[in-house]
């Protein structure tokens, strides 16, 4: 466990190799909000590597930047200052366009709030990242997905018809 020069605490599962390049490399990482007259620091000079098959939680109190760090880690937002290397490719000056093809090939989430649409069955929603991907054979492979998590049987069912 190891903590960064914010208030925020990362434990982690293993110690990282020297050999082995970072899937995840962060280095210098800072992000400040401007409200108003004021800039809020939310991030201030995070360094950070995680290695392939690392399990990391990211813990600390409401308001230390946890949010800030997983949008960013996530390719929803972009630092102010730093760097971020995802995958050997440095994604933190990417656009919009750029950041979703990085989250649709590279990065899973699970929201709290799920961020299901309410109106598309579930094989719809899992179908979705792979159309915009290109990939064929959608609905076989969604259908597997959704197997694979014991969801085949409600595959027909909308977010609020599961549980
Ligand atoms: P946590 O998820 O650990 O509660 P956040 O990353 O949400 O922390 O917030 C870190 C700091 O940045 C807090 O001081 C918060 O008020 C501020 N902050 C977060 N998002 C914004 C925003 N969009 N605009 C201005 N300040 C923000
Ligand atoms: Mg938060």
């Amino acid at each position: 466990m190891f903590a960064c020069n914010l208030k925020v605490i990362i434990e982690r599962t293993s110690v990282p190799a020297q050999d082995v390049t970072p899937v995840i490399q962060v280095t210098d990482l800072c992000k400040t909000y401007q409200m108003g007259d004021t800039t809020v620091h939310a991030l201030r000079g995070v360094d950070l590597d995680i290695e392939a098959g690392e399990l990391i939680a990211i813990m600390g109190p409401s308001g230390s930047g946890k949010s800030t760090m997983m949008n960013i880690l996530g390719c929803l937002d972009t630092p102010t200052t730093g760097t971020y290397s995802l995958d050997s490719q440095e994604v933190s000056s990417l656009g919009d366009d750029d950041l979703a093809r990085v989250r649709n090939q590279k990065i899973g989430f699970v929201f709290q709030s799920f961020n299901l649409l309410a109106r598309m069955p579930a094989i719809e929603q899992v179908e979705l990242p792979l159309l915009y991907a290109g990939v064929k054979d959608r609905k076989t492979k969604a259908m597997a997905a959704l197997d694979a998590v014991g969801l085949a049987d409600r595959a027909h069912h909308k977010p609020s018809e599961l549980s």
